[in-house]
């Protein structure tokens, strides 16, 4: 993996996500492998190998945060701020401690459990929230869609520890993927730990796109017997699949008291 400085660019950019203005991604590109990454589409870099921080992230955050109100910040939209690079350069260590200084807070995704070690700056923000991003319940599978993330489980015990220590603690489980993705037992694992879950689809609707091949390759090699169906039901969006599944998911819902929303 290759680490280098992106040239000028700003660090705080305009965020569409309900409930925030603007959002950091500490690195240009991310190194967990996820084959299925939909940033892998869009991007101008070589996304997964090389990654890139910038020059001097305190300072340049400071300066663009000059007459911004605190308030709530998005950190993980489109890079992973808690990849394996973070734990050297730290990054994202020096992102949070300029937000606690001016007064805003952060929410943050992540498949990582490096959050662990922020736990000093978390703790000192008004309501900061970290979520985590899981789809796999098997570590095999796992390994093949997203070579360069932690286990599961590790993730769930390091927000167990996150929410015994008094942060907010959400997940996002995706991406859905049909065969593959077990989303009630994922849901027993992330419900006691979270105050609230997003479920999301694997949405590919371009057969051509950098993250369908890799996705094609994976079941053609892994899955020969489930690849047909799995992705008859991934171009489809009106495919019982979809439909079964959504309903059993708000049965669920309804009988646990999940605060579960579901986008399939
Ligand atoms: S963690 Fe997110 S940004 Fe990083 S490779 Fe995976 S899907 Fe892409």
């Amino acid at each position: 993996m290759k680490l280098s400085i992106c040239s000028e660019r700003p660090v705080l950019t305009r965020c569409s996500l309900p409930g925030h203005n603007f959002q950091i991604d500490p690195y240009v590109g991310c190194a967990h492998l996820c084959r299925y990454c939909y940033a892998l589409n869009q991007a101008e870099t070589d996304w997964q190998n090389h990654i890139q921080k910038h020059r001097d992230i305190t300072g340049q955050l400071a300066r663009e945060l000059n007459g911004i109100q605190p308030q709530r910040i998005y950190l993980g939209y489109f890079s992973d701020p808690y990849q394996p690079c973070e734990a050297m350069c730290l990054e994202t260590r020096k992102v949070l401690s300029l937000l606690l200084e001016k007064d805003f807070t952060a929410s943050i995704l992540t498949k990582s459990d490096l959050f662990l070690r922020d736990l000093d700056l978390l703790g000192q923000m008004p309501e900061a929230s970290v979520g985590i991003s899981v789809a796999f319940t098997n570590e095999r599978q796992r390994k093949l869609f997203e070579a360069n993330t932690i286990p599961t489980k590790t993730r769930v015990r390091a927000l167990a520890e996150l929410k015994k220590a008094g942060i907010r603690t959400t997940a996002l489980l995706c991406p859905v993927i049909p065969l593959i993705t077990r989303v009630r037992p994922l849901l027993n694992l992330l419900a006691e730990n979270t105050e609230k879950i997003w479920i999301y689809e694997l949405g590919i609707t371009d057969r051509q796109t950098i993250n369908r091949v890799n996705c094609a390759t994976i079941l053609k090699n892994y899955f020969p017997n489930k690849k047909n169906a799995i992705e008859e039901a991934v171009w489809d969006r009106n495919h019982p699949f979809w439909g079964s599944l959504k309903e059993e998911l708000l049965l669920y819902k309804n009988k646990k008291r999940l605060n579960l929303e579901i986008h399939l």
